[in-house]
């Protein structure tokens, strides 16, 4: 039994994680998705679980003001509304969202603890209640929230997805939404298979105009091609060719092999990843 533990200490399986800060934000703040992902793959190093990793690397990214989440995220047609979609999934059986969730810090942080309650998806108020019931930490967003003529037109989703060293794949993702939106819209973010898919052939999270993303299931389509063995910067492209480029579209994976990223706009992302 020593003897299994010493070769795996010696040759630890491969570990990933590639962060995003969404199709068509500006590669001026990669360093914020650098940092990000740096956070989390210290953490997948350490032996921490897939969607923990993956989480904690959202977190970052949404306490980042320059992206389209959390402390970052965009108003509404309103110029007050402020509502946040946010998911998580994973290999070992969680799966949770929030839509339209208001005044919360890190929706994604709340998007987790669904994953541990007895539903997938809350919205509103619902969201808002629960996140509550736990003293989830609440923001001033409207302060932090980019001028509306900053984000008149905008979409802008950050995202991870993770493969630990038990072989797990996660993704976790959060958004403000796109601008131009009516309050109560909700995108592709929080949509099982359209924004975010894991399955036990990787992990997939997407970026883009979330009308069109979910109407092409786009992660879950991705999701199939590498489960057929496509390679996963092949399937990305095909994911990104499958949206009218003049619409905004990215997307990031990893697998058992691989982690890729593509986009058809500037897309700041990184991928830190070990061998094993
Ligand atoms: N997909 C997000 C949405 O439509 C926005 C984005 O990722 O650009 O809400």
């Amino acid at each position: 039994m020593s003897l299994i533990i010493l070769v795996m200490q010696i040759h630890p399986r491969r570990i990933a994680l590639v962060v995003h800060g969404g199709a068509g934000n500006s590669k001026q703040n990669e360093d914020g998705c650098v940092a990000a992902a740096s956070a989390g793959f210290r953490l997948l190093t350490d032996g921490s679980d897939a969607l923990t990793c993956a989480v904690h690397a959202v977190v970052a990214l949404e306490d980042d003001e320059r992206f389209n989440a959390g402390a970052g995220s965009i108003r509404r047609t309103d110029n007050c509304t402020i509502e946040a979609d946010a998911a998580v999934m994973d290999t070992r059986g969680h799966l949770g969202a929030v839509a339209c969730l208001r005044h919360i810090k890190n929706p994604v942080l709340v998007a987790r603890r669904v994953a541990e309650s007895d539903h997938w998806l809350l919205a509103g108020e619902g969201a808002l209640q629960f996140a509550r019931s736990y003293g989830a930490g609440e923001a001033d967003l409207f302060a932090s929230s980019p001028e509306p003529e900053a984000a008149a037109v905008a979409c802008d989703t950050v995202g991870a997805v993770a493969l630990d060293s038990e072989g797990h794949f996660a993704v976790a993702c959060s958004t403000g939404g796109s601008a131009p939106a009516l309050p109560g819209r909700v995108g592709d973010t929080p949509i099982v298979g359209s924004g975010f898919y894991a399955g036990p052939a990787g992990a997939v999270a997407a970026t883009g105009v979330g009308e069109h993303i979910v109407a092409r299931m786009l992660a879950r389509a991705v999701y199939e091609s590498l489960r057929n063995g496509v390679p996963v910067q092949e399937a990305l492209d095909w994911g990104v060719a499958q949206i009218p480029g003049s619409l905004e579209v990215g997307l990031i994976a990893v697998t058992h092999s691989g982690a890729a990223i593509a986009s058809n706009r500037p897309m700041p992302a990184h991928v830190m990843q070990h061998a094993g």
